[in-house]
């Protein structure tokens, strides 16, 4: 396997390194419009390009190409050449190449931090975090990328043996949504190169420079040309989403972001049957029973509830506590909340920033009046704050929550917590499954019977019991219902980058 000759070409922003840092604040330096295409920083044939704005200013960051139709089939053919290349090349050279990428993303994690707050609003703790997140995926993989066995099967026919072989699916299309510009592109890409694919990967167009850096990253950890490829376009462009679920030689898509636009990918992908994961939506129940321990409850639903100001996917969305305990909860939860510091991510003692876009506050908002209107009191917060920048809003807790209000059905993606009371696990069970998508539930207990019944009965692909925080590299991540189908991390997310071929040997 040799590596391909690159050209040096590197982004003449995406220098990362101790000498970035300083240079972020020159917004000139965003203006480069190139992205990552066979291994070469190219601009979109068009001449177009499109502007990522900073969430917790409105600022111009920076822009980006606009790349079309006709730029994704040359970047879906790059990926289609290194795929003969690739595919071929052992494990242990995969995985010397994922960890590469691992170590250059840990070297570099204060910029791509300040990148992700820059672009998504985070607070830098989080962004930090995020990046420690995302390397896990670079890591892990690279561990398994040696580790990819087939099966021998004692055939039921005399005489026949039976082995199957996992093959690599062949080039991927990836898309990504903005809430973990990093890890949500690491996720997926992990799998991909440590089973032998190749990949084209759409960024978000809210948060594109984050993965235009780990492009730069992937170029100077030797990761051949062709094999990773990082186009932009904007967030209202449909085009290369098409291109990539309709070209024939892309073999699998896997997708994170809105169950609508899940539901479009997957049925402009069935004119060519690919492989496909969608990861969706969710409407995390979060249920909170008498014989939980409170404290440890508050803290898992202030942790669960308010990641990235609610911009989670996992993040609880109703928040269902027994009636015993329920004004002690309701008031330890308002109390913990009431001493977030909202502001600019890059503020000291900053602890939540803003959302993403004016779309987002408005639908939160629209969540608080509607719950209002139907009874609910708001126990703190319920309003936006313009005097921090467009789109801050406040951390809100309601209580008296019921399920005919909006929060109840919808995924709020925003920083409040409303609290509906229940009297029995039954109930609380099947108002939690009432839904019809199903990601992550939570709930805490000391029960340990309840603990297997209930973990058994919510209709979700991931559990949290006495936790808020579910996510890791060496489990699985999905969901079930319309939170989509397919996982990612661990065993289980390498097989969504395989086909299992079978092969017989007769009369033997
Ligand atoms: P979104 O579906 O609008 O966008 C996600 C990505 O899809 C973006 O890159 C966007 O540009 C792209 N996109 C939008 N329309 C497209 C189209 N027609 N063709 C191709 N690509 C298109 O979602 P969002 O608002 O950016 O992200 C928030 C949503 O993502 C929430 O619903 C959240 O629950 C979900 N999410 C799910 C997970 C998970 O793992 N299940 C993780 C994070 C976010």
């Amino acid at each position: 396997f040799q590596r391909s000759a690159l050209p040096v070409v590197v982004h003449p922003f995406l220098r990362l390194a101790s000498t970035m840092a300083p240079k972020l604040k020159d917004p000139s330096l965003f203006k480069q419009n190139v992205c990552y295409v066979n291994g070469e920083w190219v601009k979109a044939r068009s001449g177009k390009t499109f502007e990522a704005h900073d969430p917790a200013t409105g600022n111009l960051i920076g822009t980006c190409p606009e790349f079309d139709a006709k730029d994704t089939e040359d970047a879906i053919a790059a990926a289609e050449e290194a795929f003969e290349a690739f595919r071929k090349t052992t494990g242990r050279e995969r995985s010397k190449l994922l960890r590469k990428w691992y170590d250059l993303v840990v070297e570099n994690a204060d910029d791509l931090a300040t990148l992700i707050t820059w672009e998504n609003g985070k607070p830098t703790a989080d962004a930090k975090g995020e990046v420690t997140y995302a390397a896990n995926f670079f890591e892990w993989f690279s561990e398994e990328a040696p580790r990819i066995y087939g099966d021998t099967i004692p055939s039921s026919i005399p005489g026949n043996r039976v082995w199957t072989i996992k093959e690599p699916v062949g080039v991927c299309g990836l898309i990504t949504p903005w809430n973990f510009p990093a890890a949500m592109i690491t996720r997926k890409i992990g799998p991909a190169l440590a089973v032998g694919c190749t990949v084209v990967c759409k960024t978000p167009g809210e948060t594109p420079f984050t993965p235009l850096a780990l492009a730069e990253l992937a170029h100077r950890a030797g990761i051949p040309r062709g094999v990773v490829n990082i186009v932009t376009a904007s967030a209202n462009t449909a085009e290369v989403g098409e291109v990539l679920t309709t070209n024939p030689t892309v073999r699998k898509v896997s997708f994170t972001g809105s169950t609508n636009v899940g539901k479009l990918l997957m049925r402009q992908c069935s004119g060519t049957l690919k492989k496909l994961s969608l990861e969706l939506g969710g409407n995390a129940p979060f249920i909170v029973f008498d014989d939980a321990d409170v404290d440890l409850a508050v803290a898992g639903a202030v942790a669960s509830k308010f990641r990235s100001s609610g911009q989670t996917c996992v993040c609880a969305n109703r928040i269902f506590v027994q009636r015993g305990i329920y004004d002690e909860f309701a008031a330890k939860f308002a109390a913990a909340v009431s001493k977030f510091r909202v502001g600019n991510g890059f503020d000291e003692n900053v602890t939540h920033g803003p959302l993403i876009h004016a779309r987002a506050v408005d639908k939160v908002e629209a969540h608080v009046r509607d719950a209002e209107q139907k009874g609910a009191t708001v126990v703190l917060g319920g309003h936006k704050l313009p005097e921090l920048g467009p789109h801050f809003f406040q951390p809100t807790v309601l209580t008296g929550m019921k399920t005919d209000m909006a929060m109840a059905s919808e995924e709020t993606f925003g920083p409040v917590a409303g609290l509906f009371p229940f009297d029995t696990e039954e109930e609380a069970v099947r108002i939690a499954n009432a839904t019809p998508v199903g990601l992550a539930g939570y709930f805490f207990s000391r029960d340990l019977e309840r603990v297997h019944r209930v973990a058994e009965h919510l209709e979700v692909g991931m559990v949290g019991v006495n936790t808020g925080l579910i996510s890791d590299p060496a489990a699985p991540f999905g969901g079930v219902k319309e939170s989509g189908f397919g996982r990612e991390g661990s065993l289980y997310g390498i097989g969504e980058y395989q086909v299992t071929k079978m092969v017989t040997y007769g009369g033997m």
